[in-house]
């Protein structure tokens, strides 16, 4: 059964900003390669835009939504080398973010920083035309 999504408490909103800062700057890097570079300074602003925006009362899937907006505007897309078509970060950066936040079942109040962690990105940039994939 899928667990219900209940929106953060005060609590949990600080939790992931903290895990956000610590986290996100890895994951814009990540994206960032030789034709749209992002600088640690530019990764670390972008974490701290993104923990700024997380609110007690927000939804998990609100957060992420927020997180994959910056990440879009961080990373301006390249074209498919396949079709041409416009690249986009796949599906691999959303789980990896995913597991950075966590779902908070119940009174469970402990966090795993490690599944999915960075090293584990595949296909990171996925194009949505033809869905060609590439990693960075
Ligand atoms: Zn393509």
């Amino acid at each position: 059964m899928k667990p219900v999504e209940k929106p953060f408490t005060a609590e949990q909103a600080e939790r992931i900003k903290a895990l956000v800062l610590f986290e996100a700057p890895t994951l814009v890097r990540q994206l960032s390669n030789t034709d749209t570079p992002v600088s640690l300074d530019e990764a670390i602003d972008a974490a701290k835009e993104i923990a700024s925006q997380i609110k007690p009362g927000m939804m998990k899937s609100e957060a992420l939504a927020i997180a994959q907006t910056k990440f879009d505007e961080m990373t301006t897309p390249t074209k498919c080398k396949k079709c041409g078509g416009e690249m986009v970060p796949g599906q691999a950066l959303l789980q990896t973010f995913a597991s950075v936040m966590p779902d908070f079942p119940g009174d469970k109040v402990g966090i795993t920083l490690s599944p999915g962690g960075p090293g584990e990105l595949v296909d990171v940039l996925k194009c949505r035309d033809c869905g060609h994939s590439f990693t960075i």
